[in-house]
């Protein structure tokens, strides 16, 4: 689109308008073309999908997704500063834009199209988690959804592809695997940012995973908070907050119950809250 092609670059536009990035917005923005373009590539073919963004801020990667051929963009920006920088855009790109000025963790992004949606953003860091989270226990989930790529911080982007057995492995990693495929793409280091942040990013890829068990999201939640809520102590005594009898629990997951939550796969998650939901079941019969 060589309108985007043709737009003043983003340091002017920042200067013009008089804008100064905002922590406690996550403000942290990229300007480099190469960068920009990198992840908006990554997202693989954006053209039969609705692109969403979540903080386009002053619009570098927003332009670079319309570079690599979304047709069908929307924008959802918190900070009405940045809207002439949005709306110049969407001038030069006629049809392809929608600017929604919002806090997106209010948004249902599902219900933003009917077409399949990928969500490509440089999240910002203070709500990047519960985003995330949301999305993924959304009642429709997978649905629309078709993927996401996003940026986060790196300490989150391991939490996210965590293995058993390993230090960032908890809650988060253990939904992510139930309801996604994941793997990181690639770092980005804090100079590729304007200001840069503390720490290095990384760039994550999620898509549904095909098949997802279909267990209750509030007993999935129940076992992995009792669980990893007291991470050190062995199951036997973590998994007491579940409310369940935990030795009939562990005898029904072949569990010895000496075992930490750190330990246990993915599955053997699924299988508890499974095994929670029966027995709460049994009990109230
Ligand atoms: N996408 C731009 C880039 O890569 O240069 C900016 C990324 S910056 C890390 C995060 C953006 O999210 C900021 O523009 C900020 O104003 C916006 N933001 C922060 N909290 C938000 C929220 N709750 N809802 C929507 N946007 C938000």
């Amino acid at each position: 689109m060589s309108g985007v092609a043709d737009l003043p670059p983003l340091r002017e536009i920042i200067a013009e308008l008089g804008l100064s990035a905002r922590k406690e917005l996550g403000q942290n923005f990229l300007f480099d073309l190469n960068l920009t373009g990198r992840i908006a590539r990554s997202a693989g073919d954006l053209s039969s999908s609705t692109v969403v963004e979540i903080g386009p801020g002053p619009g570098g990667l927003t332009r670079a997704l319309l570079m690599a051929g979304a047709t069908d963009l929307i924008v959802v920006e918190r900070d009405p500063r940045v809207r002439p920088a949005l709306e110049a855009i969407a001038a030069v790109a006629p049809g392809a834009v929608r600017i929604i000025e919002a806090d997106a963790l209010e948004i249902d992004v599902a219900s933003l199209s009917d077409a399949p949606i990928k969500i490509v953003a440089n999240l910002p860091y203070n709500v990047a988690t519960p985003l995330l989270t949301g999305w993924l226990t959304h009642p429709d989930w997978p649905g629309r959804f078709e993927s996401l790529t996003l940026m986060f911080q790196r300490e989150v982007a391991d939490r996210i592809c965590a293995a058993p057995g390993s230090k960032a492995y908890g809650r988060l990693s253990v939904l992510c695997a139930w309801k996604t495929e994941r793997r990181k793409l690639f770092d980005v280091s804090p100079a590729a940012f304007t200001p840069p942040p503390k720490v290095t990013s990384s760039i994550v890829q999620l898509v549904p995973a095909k098949t997802a068990r279909a267990v209750p999201l509030g007993l999935f939640e129940a076992v992995t908070r009792a669980a990893f809520g007291q991470r050190r102590k062995m199951l036997r005594q973590s998994l007491k907050a579940t409310g369940a009898p935990v030795e009939a629990m562990l005898a029904e997951a072949g569990l010895k119950g000496t075992e930490r939550a750190e330990e246990l796969t993915p599955e053997q998650f699924l299988d508890l809250a499974e095994i929670v939901g029966r027995l709460r079941q049994s009990f109230s019969d």
